[in-house]
């Protein structure tokens, strides 16, 4: 033990070889003759009672008769970092339920090291896991970052099957390539046995989809659908809005503050929310008319027949079309033009559960939100993997948390 003025600084622990055990080759894993020894090196160990702790260990190098000479195989290393892997499972249990800097700070180390960790944690995960059984897959875009740009943008795939939700892939884009490349990563094997695709009616993915999944029935699913709508009716509120300000003051004062209650559903909007909410109801504006359509075309998901379903998207796609509302218009068009693949919803109901993309999408969203944490794209998709991907986890000796 190191000690500073009193205080424990670091604790080290130093390891000799057992006498009468050989080397193992590091490439094969089988005992060899010694050859030398290396210099001294040091792998930091999970912290006891708080102080840094660090393994010395002076490696031998051995011939190996297939591999020549190599440095023998160290079991509490993996590869050249100098972390041991009980400390970097460790910091990737950590880091699932702190920040990464929060991590680092607590556990006095950087926040490399517990990238590096996390890093090396997801790679065991998705080296060992197995893609088996899976029937439903959820296709979403997330958008990442700021801008708008191609780059912002990221494509996710999940495994929504009632037993088991998690993420499979994630890529860059939401092109026709990043799915296709999607897919081909979770194999044919998979993408054959699929039974449901779920999505957006994001143009690229429709058509690879179509292409490579054709056996699967594909559900335009209600969460995207009613984010559609909202978006439609907060466009119509926006625009009244401004149209008001140059009017009158008082006339704005109408639709100030009105944005969530008028994205909620009815029965969640309580309080003086609501009251406004029926004030702007009473008053005729254009953004009443739009929530009204809204909550309305929440009927639509409680018909269990596709016809009769069919025939409430006709009436409602008429009602939209002859509201004077651009935006309502735009997404009546939209569904219209999708009308197949949206009564597909029907077609599955009951196999695939209307809240499972969305959660997992608000999942991403709390990871992605934390994303000035993660310098770059890539440890922002390590830390997707690591909290929604259920890995499986590399087993070690001794827990610590
Ligand atoms: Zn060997």
């Amino acid at each position: 033990m190191h000690c500073r003025q009193g205080q424990p600084q670091s604790i080290e622990i130093t390891l000799e070889p057992h006498g009468g055990i050989r080397g193992h080759c590091s490439r094969c894993l089988r005992p060899a003759p010694g050859y030398d020894r290396l210099p001294e090196r040091r792998w930091s160990f999970v912290p006891l009672w708080g102080i840094p702790t660090w393994f010395c260990y002076a490696p031998r190098r051995v011939r190996c008769a297939e591999h020549g000479i190599v440095v023998e195989h160290i079991p509490w290393s993996d590869g050249k970092r100098p972390v041991t892997c009980a400390m970097m499972g460790f910091l990737a249990l950590w880091a699932r339920r702190l920040s990464w800097r929060e991590t680092a700070r607590a556990f006095r180390t950087s926040w490399e090291s517990v990238y590096r960790s996390v890093e090396w944690f997801v790679e065991w995960g998705l080296a060992h896991r197995e893609l088996r059984e899976i029937e439903s897959i959820g296709v979403d875009e997330i958008h990442w970052g700021r801008g708008l740009r191609a780059d912002n943008f990221l494509t996710v795939i999940y495994q929504i099957d009632a037993g088991c939700r998690r993420l499979l892939w994630v890529g860059r884009r939401r092109s026709q390539a990043t799915l296709r490349r999607g897919l081909k990563a979770l194999g044919p094997g998979v993408v054959k046995g699929l039974r449901f695709v779920c999505s957006d009616m994001w143009k690229p993915y429709l058509q690879v989809i179509a292409d490579q999944a054709g056996q699967a029935l594909h559900v335009l699913d209600r969460f995207h659908i009613t984010s559609h709508l909202n978006m439609a009716v907060d466009q119509v509120r926006r625009a009244e809005s401004a149209c008001l300000r140059t009017k009158s003051k008082q006339a704005a004062q109408q639709l100030k503050h009105t944005r969530w209650p008028l994205l909620r559903n009815l029965n969640r909007v309580r309080g003086r929310a609501r009251q406004k909410l029926q004030a702007l109801l009473a008053a005729k504006l254009a953004t009443a008319r739009a929530w009204e359509l809204k909550e309305a075309f929440r009927h639509f998901w409680k018909y269990r027949s596709v016809l009769w379903a069919g025939a409430f998207l006709d009436y409602w796609c008429q009602r939209a079309m002859r509201s004077r509302l651009e935006p309502m218009k735009r997404v009546a068009r939209m569904l219209r033009a999708h009308e197949k693949l949206l009564l597909n919803w029907f077609r599955a109901k009951g196999e695939i559960s209307s809240g499972s993309v969305e959660g997992l999408n608000n999942k991403i969203r709390v990871v992605t939100r934390r994303s000035y944490g993660f310098r770059t794209y890539e440890a922002m998709e390590i830390a997707l993997y690591h909290t929604l991907g259920r890995l499986p986890e590399p087993e070690s000796t001794h827990k610590f948390c």
